[in-house]
């Protein structure tokens, strides 16, 4: 493996995971082992303890019913199993001169002047405890007892025991160690090896979509942990980006072919504008007039067809608020009054008072200005326009009715397409992409665009709107 590489697997997540994971194992090891350590190392002095109590508590009693003498010739009797187990026994006058003294096998070279001067200052009821420097460097456990003569009865024992299974456990410790390590470090790398597998999934998907494949997705686990998770959600987002591309991609290719024809229309007034005689004015400023007035058309169909793109593939930013849609209505009524007197036409409203929803008023008043301009404009003079307005459940519910030329049935399933014109509009102005707009844009609402038409009778469109707006607008 060349520096570089490992330098890059040193800096990644899954290497720094790793020690994470064998510091911790490891050291835990560690704490345990020295927890047992201290467990044991005081248990066995307890235990040691013990012994030297009930020693100590056997010479008293034998002191007090055979008096000093019994004592003595006791002590006497357990001289070598006292020094084989490792036992100091000192019997010593009021005045700390000793009578008696045994000590342990491994102390036997000590000084005994030495051994005086430390139980000199030994107080009944109190531990003494002395470590000697070299020689293994052990100690000497001694508790005091005053008899009732007032001699000093001391029983003590060195920590020889203690010593050889304290070393016995660091000797086992030592050689269990490097094993513990080994697993520490081979377990941390192959626990952040697994946990970090499905972020190399992902990063691998993510790597395949930047040199375009689309169709890449995160292989999924059945764990349903959090990573796991973390893939669906990547899948679905995923998902959606995929519809979106196609959406724009059908998009861009229909308002190119939709395009294809007002820009013929617009070239052909060019051409014929260029082959008229050039001193014919007037013919060129017509010309002129009709590039412009094309032009416009095509901005407008433009912009429609982009706005229409944008509700459809999902897009489109909805500026949500409350919106009073009776006021609303009135407005837009407001402005087709005229027109609509002009021809005769009685525009009629049966709204509450006031009633709000969630939407976006603009957007809305696109689509009441469409609906209202269709009606104006397909209903014959003196006719009727009928608007009104109400709250059902969490619904409102906004109906346009005529009583003009209607539709015919098998005009109905056509009239949302774009830039589709029925047989009877022709005579009309439009572009026959207001419908597609309205139906695009309510649907962003998540609300529903019907329509109810007979051919002489007239038409009514009816528009469900949500009360709340949808789940997007929290
Ligand atoms: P435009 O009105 O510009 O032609 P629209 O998309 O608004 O385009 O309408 C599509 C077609 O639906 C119209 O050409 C017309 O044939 C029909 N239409 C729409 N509204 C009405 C209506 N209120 N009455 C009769 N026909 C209508």
């Amino acid at each position: 493996m060349s520096l570089k590489a490992i330098s890059r697997l040193a800096r990644g997540a899954g290497f720094r995971l790793a020690l994470w994971y064998s510091t911790i194992f490891i050291l835990s090891s560690l704490v345990l082992f020295l927890f047992a350590y201290f467990l044991l190392a005081t248990s066995i002095r307890e235990k040691d303890r013990e012994m030297i109590q009930t020693k100590l508590k056997e010479y008293a009693l034998q002191d007090r019913i055979g008096g000093l003498d019994a004592l003595l010739h006791e002590a006497e009797l357990e001289r070598f199993s006292n020094q084989e187990a490792g036992f100091l026994v000192r019997i010593a006058e009021p005045a700390d001169h000793t009578v008696f003294l045994t000590l342990p096998e491994r102390w036997q070279r000590t000084n005994q002047s030495e051994i005086e001067a430390l139980t000199a200052n030994a107080t009944p009821e109190q531990w003494l405890r002395w470590r000697r420097q070299g020689e293994g460097g052990e100690a000497l456990e001694i508790a005091t007892t005053r008899l009732a003569n007032g001699f000093l009865l001391q029983v003590g024992k060195g920590s020889e025991e203690q010593d050889k299974l304290l070393e016995r456990f660091r000797r086992i410790f030592a050689t269990i160690i490097v094993p513990v390590i080994l697993l520490g470090f081979s377990g941390g790398f192959f626990l952040a090896f697994r946990a970090l597998r499905p972020v190399r999934d992902l990063i691998q998907t993510v790597r395949s979509i930047d040199t375009g494949n689309m169709d890449a997705r995160v292989p999924v686990g059945q764990s349903g942990d959090e990573l796991d998770e973390l893939g669906r959600l990547f899948n679905s987002m995923l998902e959606q980006i995929g519809l979106l591309i196609t959406g724009m991609r059908e998009a861009l290719d229909n308002v190119a072919h939709d395009l294809r024809t007002p820009l013929t229309r617009l070239r052909g007034a060019v051409e014929t504008a260029l082959q008229s005689p050039k001193s014919d004015i007037i013919m060129l400023r017509e010309a002129l007039m009709d590039c412009a007035e094309e032009s416009e058309r095509l901005v407008t169909m433009l912009n429609t067809l982009m706005d229409i793109s944008e509700a459809e593939t999902g897009v489109m930013r909805l500026k949500l608020c409350r919106t009073d849609i009776v006021a609303l209505l009135a407005e837009i009524i407001d402005l087709y009054q005229y027109v609509a007197e002009e021809k005769g036409i009685t525009i009629s409203t049966d709204t509450p008072p006031e009633l709000t929803l969630i939407a976006d008023p603009g957007r809305l008043r696109q689509v009441v200005a469409n609906l209202l301009d269709n009606a104006v404009k397909y209903t014959s003079d003196k006719g009727i326009v009928a608007v009104t307005v109400k709250q059902e459940g969490r619904e409102v519910i906004l109906t346009i009715t005529d009583n003009g030329v209607g539709i015919p049935p098998h005009e109905l399933p056509r009239i949302f397409e774009r830039l589709y014109r029925g047989d009877t509009s022709r005579s009309q102005r439009g572009l026959g992409l207001g419908l597609s707009l309205v139906k695009a844009v309510i649907e962003a609402h998540q609300g529903r665009l019907t329509v109810d038409s007979h051919p002489g009778q007239g038409s009514r469109f009816t528009i469900h709107l949500p009360v709340d707006g949808f789940p997007a607008a929290d």
